[in-house]
């Protein structure tokens, strides 16, 4: 993203890596190198997540194990929160515990009522090196939950328990995207 434009405006869309993929399911490695590789990566995150109409995208779910995530998520109030945050770490998570609906682009076109918390602080970096603090309520603190557990290898469906997690898992089964052995 450059200084003054559109975030993604510059990015190349890149293939969204799908539930199952190993590359979801293992934790994501710190980032060390603040180059412009890692301003490219975060371009074409931006990129990927509008063409796929989603308000948040972890680095993993690009195919790229590391510690990055973008979002443009509205929260309960409508206030619009766009950015980036370079080595995540939630730092805060509280309020009451909300179980609300939930998606992944990594599971596309299915959803279910996932518990979250209703207030999140995530710390970080810019893709520059600058400190960050991110903090979120409502369906914003869901998105910024979602994306942290995205870089620690868990995708919200191992969140759903009883019988959302059933149905979840059978339309996973069923659905055309679905990764065979
Ligand atoms: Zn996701």
């Amino acid at each position: 993203m450059r200084h003054g434009s559109i975030p993604g405006a510059h990015g190349r869309v890149r293939p969204l890596t799908l539930y199952g993929d190993p590359v979801l399911h293992a934790a994501a490695g710190e980032v060390t190198d603040f180059g412009p590789e890692l301003a490219t990566l975060v371009e074409d995150m931006f990129a990927t997540m509008y063409a796929a109409q989603g308000v948040g995208l972890a680095a993993n779910q690009v195919g790229e194990p590391l510690r990055v995530f973008v979002y443009d998520c509205p929260d309960d109030e409508d206030v619009r929160h766009v950015g980036h945050v370079v080595n995540p770490r939630l730092v805060e998570v509280d309020g009451v515990v909300v179980r609300g609906p939930e998606g992944c682009l990594s599971l596309p076109g299915l959803e279910a009522g996932t518990e979250r918390h209703d207030h999140a602080v995530v710390e970080g970096f810019t893709m520059t090196g600058e400190p960050v603090t991110v903090h979120g309520t409502g369906f914003f603190a869901r998105c910024l939950q979602h994306e942290c557990d995205h870089l620690e290898g868990t995708v919200y469906a191992e969140r759903v328990t009883g019988w959302r997690y059933r149905r979840l898992r059978r339309q996973v089964e069923k659905a055309s995207w679905r990764r065979r052995p």
